[in-house]
């Protein structure tokens, strides 16, 4: 069942960020905080703010935690308290629990204390940014395995007004492009007869080497 209400303890970049785009997105999110200069920031943005200490037991039981689908772990500086509020959520049985890690280790010792999901943002954002970097056309990528991704590229000039056939046959990328997003609307499954344009943004996916070979060629 997708998450509709969240609980989100520590309101630093990384939690004060995912409160305002889950808001953003129409979700009721609680927001916990034991700095009070911080919770008055965000009091009138979330839907509910609470000055609390999220290790405190009975606080979490009182605000009604367990009824929470999401509660999301974004303390990470302090490894103890982002340690302790994981233990207390999973034991009070929240349904679905989030943790930032900051390094490898703290990162398998929430993994350890049964947390469902541990996401490291400042990794991940390093090598989304390096990624983006180093071949301009990259919009986003989604890494499928170690051999697979997903890529979003912008299409540059030098492939304007060319058929999908034609650039398979010209670079022989063994790439698969599923869709691609034009001004008029998105082609889902475009086939060999379907034309790019520049600007237009193609989703492709296929192994990491083709794909690495696809950018080289066209940047
Ligand atoms: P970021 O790098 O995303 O800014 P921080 O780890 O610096 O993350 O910030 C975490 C936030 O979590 C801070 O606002 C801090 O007051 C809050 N915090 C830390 N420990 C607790 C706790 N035990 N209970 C509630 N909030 C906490």
């Amino acid at each position: 069942m997708k998450p509709k209400q969240f609980a989100i303890i520590g309101l630093g970049r990384f939690g004060a960020s995912l409160g305002l785009e889950l808001m953003e997105q129409g979700y009721e999110v609680l927001g916990i905080d034991r700095n009070e200069e911080v919770v008055e920031d965000m009091s009138e943005l979330l839907t509910h703010t609470v000055v609390a200490d999220a290790t405190d037991e009975e606080v979490l039981k009182s605000l009604g935690i367990r009824n929470f689908d999401c509660g999301i772990v974004a303390i990470g500086n302090d490894i103890q308290m982002s340690i302790l509020s994981a233990i207390l959520l999973k034991e009070l049985g929240v349904g679905m629990v989030v943790a930032k890690a900051i390094s490898v280790l703290h990162g398998r010792a929430l993994e350890r204390l049964g947390v469902d999901r541990v996401i490291f943002p400042e990794r991940d954002m390093g090598i989304r940014v390096a990624h983006q970097l180093v071949t301009p056309n990259l919009l986003d990528y989604i890494e499928l395995s170690k051999e697979y991704s997903i890529v979003e590229l912008s299409v540059p000039q030098c492939l304007d007004g060319k058929m999908l056939g034609e650039i398979n046959r010209r670079v022989n990328y063994s790439c698969t492009i599923v869709a691609i997003q034009k001004q008029t609307g998105v082609i889902v499954a475009p086939t060999a007869m379907d034309v790019l344009n520049a600007g237009d943004i193609m989703v492709m996916i296929g192994d990491n080497d083709n794909i690495d070979r696809f950018e080289a060629v066209i940047n």
